[in-house]
C-alpha cells in the first residue's frame, strides 16, 4: 500500500525479514509498480525511515544492500546499536507485512564510473552501502575490486554467505579479506598500506565505525591517495544530547518569524539573520528530525505553507519533484519573509 499524503514518505510493505547475525536483520521491502522509478536507485544510496518509537518520532537512513541490477529488490539491514532506539525498534518489530515508512532513495556514496580497481574497507554494519557497490561493479564492469571487511568476530559477519558466493563465482575478479577483532585485533594504519598493495590508483569507498574510517583515510593519505579517490559514508545519527544548535538567540527586532508545526503543535519563533529554521527549531527546544545536517539525507524536510524560504544548499536530500510541492530541508533553510513550515505528521 502506498500513501502520498504524508509528504516525502511512503508506505512500503515489508516483504521479507531476515536474520543475518545475532544483531542484525534485513528487511526487504515490497515497492509496487507504480513507486518503481519513484525508488530507483543508485548503488550505494540509502533510504530514510520514519517511526514512532516509545512515542517519539524517529527518522533514521538505513544504506540499501541490495543491488539495482543484481537484484529485484529494496533491501536494507539494519544493526543493533546499543541502546539506540530505532536500530532496536526495527530489530524486534518488523515483520512480513509490517508497513514501513520510507522516502525514496538518496545519497552519494554511489559506485564511480571509471576503470580504476575498487578496493572498498567496510566495518560492521558499513558494509551495507559496500556490497551493493561490489554487486553492482561485478555485474557491470571488469574492474577488480578487494574488500576488507572488519568485523568484531566471525559470528558477526553480515552477509557473510552472500560475499562468499559472489567470490567464488567472481575468483579473477573479487577478493575478500576479513579482518575479525578477536583474532587479528584492530585494523590499523600499517595493515592498511598492506592491503592497498600496489592499487595506490584504485578508487576507494569507506564505510564503517569512525575510528575505522579515521584509520583508513590515514593509511590512504599516508600512500598519497587523492581525496578525489577516496569516498566516505558516515552513519552518524543524532542523539538527543548531541550538538544541540549553538547559536545565539537573536535580539529583539532581529531576524525573521517562523511558524512551526512539529507533532501537530505550532510554535512561533525567531530566526536569527543568517540562522537555519532547524537550528532555531532546536535552540527554541523543539526536537524536529534532523541526521546529518548537510543537506543530503532528507532527514529535517517540511513543507513551506507561506511566506518564503530559501536553502543555502541541497546536496541530493531533496529532489525537484519536493521542491515543487513546497518542501525544503530545513537544516539549509533560511527565511527570507516570516514564514510557516510544517513537519510531515
Ligand atoms: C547515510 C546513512 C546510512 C546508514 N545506513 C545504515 C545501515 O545500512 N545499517 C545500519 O544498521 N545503520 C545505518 N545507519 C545508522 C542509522 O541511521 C542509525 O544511526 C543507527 O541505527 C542508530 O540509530 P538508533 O535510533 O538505534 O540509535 P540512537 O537512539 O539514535 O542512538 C543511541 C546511542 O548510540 C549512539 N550511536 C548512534 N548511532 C551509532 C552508530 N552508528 N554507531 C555507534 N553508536 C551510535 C548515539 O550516539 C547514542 O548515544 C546509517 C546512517 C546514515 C546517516
Amino acid at each position: 500500500m502506498t500513501d502520498d499524503s504524508k509528504g516525502p514518505y511512503f508506505h512500503l510493505r515489508v516483504a521479507q525479514v531476515i536474520d543475518e547475525t545475532a544483531d542484525a536483520k534485513s528487511i526487504v521491502l515490497d515497492v509496487p509498480s507504480e513507486l518503481k522509478e519513484r525508488f530507483a536507485y543508485s548503488a550505494g544510496q540509502f533510504l530514510t525511515f520514519r517511526a514512532e518509537v516509545n512515542g517519539h518520532r524517529l527518522v533514521r537512513c538505513y544504506s540499501l544492500a541490495s543491488s539495482p541490477v543484481a537484484d529485484d529488490v529494496h533491501k536494507v539491514a539494519v544493526k543493533r546499536i546499543d541502546d539506540g532506539r530505532m536500530s532496536n525498534w526495527m530489530n524486534d518489530n518488523v515483520v512480513v507485512g509490517s508497513e514501513l515508512e520510507v522516502m525514496p532513495p538518496a545519497g552519494h556514496f554511489c559506485l564511480r564510473d571509471s576503470d580504476a580497481p575498487i578496493v572498498l574497507f567496510g566495518g560492521g554494519s558499513g558494509i551495507t552501502p559496500i556490497i551493493s557497490i561490489i554487486k553492482t561493479a561485478l555485474e557491470t564492469t571488469p574492474r577488480r575490486i578487494k574488500l576488507v571487511y572488519a568485523n568484531r568476530d566471525d559470528q558477526s559477519i553480515i552477509f557473510k554467505d552472500e560475499l562468499a558466493a559472489l567470490r567464488s563465482e567472481n575468483l579473477d575478479q573479487f577478493e575478500i579479506v576479513h579482518r575479525l577483532d578477536d583474532l587479528h585485533g584492530f585494523v590499523d594504519e600499517p595493515r592498511v598500506v598492506q592491503e592497498v598493495g600496489p592499487m595506490t590508483n584504485a578508487d576507494f569507498y569507506i564505510c564503517g565505525p569512525g575510528p575505522f574510517m579515521d584509520v583508513v583515510e590515514k593509511g590512504l593519505g599516508s600512500l598519497g591517495v587523492a581525496s578525489d579517490q577516496i569516498f566516505i559514508e558516515r552513519f552518524e545519527s543524532p542523539s538527543d544530547a548531541a550538538s544541540v544548535a549553538a547559536s545565539p538567540t537573536p535580539a529583539e527586532g532581529d531576524g525573521q518569524s517562523v511558524t512551526i508545526k512539529l507533532d501537530g503543535t505550532e510554535t512561533k519563533i525567531v530566526v536569527g539573520e543568517g540562522e537555519t529554521i532547524l537550528a532555531a527549531a532546536r535552540r527554541e527546544g523543539l526536537e524536529p528530525p534532523f541526521a546529518c545536517e548537510e543537506a543530503y539525507c532528507g532527514c529535517c524536510m517540511a513543507k513551506v505553507t507561506s511566506g518564503e524560504v530559501e536553502m543555502k544548499m541541497n546536496d541530493g536530500g531533496i529532489d525537484q519533484r519536493q521542491i515543487d510541492d513546497g518542501w525544503v530541508l530545513t537544516c539549509q533553510g533560511l527565511v527570507k519573509s516570516s514564514a510557516s513550515v510544517e513537519y510531515p505528521d
